[in-house]
């Protein structure tokens, strides 16, 4: 009986923060892989904020670690302050154990770009191909196929790591338990023009009508989030001129900050109540979903349990003896 073709070890669906993770990992072990990502270019949107001491070492294991030091500023302290500026709390953050920073603010769209950097060092086995949207995934006893449309794609394995909105996840019948926060949040995206005493001080502006994250971005970028009140609408935040009533509020003006971007999100709680079907595993947002505030969203989204999970290819593997380090 003649062996099987496979195009590939390993299809990625999706190449957001968790597919490029899995690819670099991936990569890095001489996995052959290709990855499909529906966009052509990165999302501009800075959605995640910070990453912790754990996150730097999953990519210390794949030499990625310094590269993205460069563009992320280390947080030192989180603090709580009424309106009023009366201080309620103030804490340190503990130096870490592991060897790297303990929590870092990033600016997520650039640190995306380091990551598909990274992965393009192993070009040879790392295919990544842009403005693919997948249309399905089918599986059997040898394999997975893998659906662009009428092109199909043959592999053994196969990662979802397609998002909250996972049709890999929805096509397999797995349903994503837990609760959705009615509160809607818009978040301001800003770029810095002149620095203010403080800002890099992750704050929560303590108030029982609007609490409100204050928080600075990597490279010269900050970031408030503000819920929005049960009679408002987004509509009433649509336009800069609106967005700009909400950071006056915060005593922040056009001199401050110049407002670059802004969108609206509500908070999950979920999680999908399986993270594998056979040949399918589900990673990051697809398989599991936290709000901002809780933080790592993206930082559990790096495939550091992965490993273990797969059996080794059989064909086309390229270092084995690296495997299991
Ligand atoms: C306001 C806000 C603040 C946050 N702050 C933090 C934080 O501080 N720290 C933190 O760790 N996390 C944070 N998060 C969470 C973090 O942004 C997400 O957990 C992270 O983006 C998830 O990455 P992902 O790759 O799993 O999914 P996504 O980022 O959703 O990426 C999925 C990718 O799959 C692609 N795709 C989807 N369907 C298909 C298809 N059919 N075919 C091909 N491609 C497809 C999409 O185009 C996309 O590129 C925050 C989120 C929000 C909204």
């Amino acid at each position: 009986m003649t062996a099987e073709h496979f195009h590939a070890d390993v299809a990625i669906v999706g190449y957001g923060p968790t597919g490029v993770a899995a690819a670099n990992f991936l990569g890095s072990r001489g996995v052959k892989v290709v990855a499909f990502e529906r966009e052509k270019d990165i999302y501009q949107r800075a959605r995640a904020v910070t990453v912790n001491d754990w996150t730097l070492r999953c990519f210390q294991a794949v030499g990625l670690d310094q590269a993205l030091l460069k563009d992320m500023d280390p947080h030192t302290q989180y603090r709580w302050k009424t309106y009023a500026g009366k201080e309620l709390m103030r804490v340190a953050v503990e130096p870490s154990t592991l060897g790297q920073p303990a929590a870092m603010a990033i600016y997520q769209p650039v640190m995306e770009q380091t990551l598909r950097d990274g992965a393009a060092r192993f070009a040879d086995h790392v295919e990544v191909r842009y403005g693919k949207s997948v249309t399905g995934v089918v599986q059997d006893a040898e394999g997975a196929t893998v659906a662009l449309g009428d092109e199909r794609v043959r592999v053994r394995y196969v990662l979802a790591c397609d998002g909250g909105s996972s049709a890999t996840r929805e096509q397999l019948g797995i349903k994503l338990l837990g609760d959705t926060i009615d509160t809607r949040w818009v978040v301001i995206d800003a770029k810095i023009k002149r620095w203010w005493p403080e800002r890099h001080i992750l704050k929560f502006w303590s108030d029982n009508r609007r609490p409100v994250v204050d928080i600075a971005l990597g490279l010269g970028n900050h970031r408030w989030e503000f819920p929005l009140e049960p009679h408002e609408s987004e509509d009433q935040f649509a336009t800069k001129e609106l967005l700009w009533a909400l950071l006056n509020s915060m005593g922040v003006t056009a001199e401050d900050v110049e407002i670059h971007q802004h969108a609206f999100y509500r908070h999950h709680v979920r999680a999908a109540e399986r993270w594998r079907d056979g040949r399918v595993f589900l990673l990051g947002d697809a398989g599991h979903l936290m709000p901002p505030l809780g933080g790592p969203g993206y930082a559990i989204g790096y495939p550091r349990c992965l490993q273990p999970q797969l059996e080794a290819p059989s064909g086309d593997r390229r270092t084995s003896s690296r495997r299991g380090r």
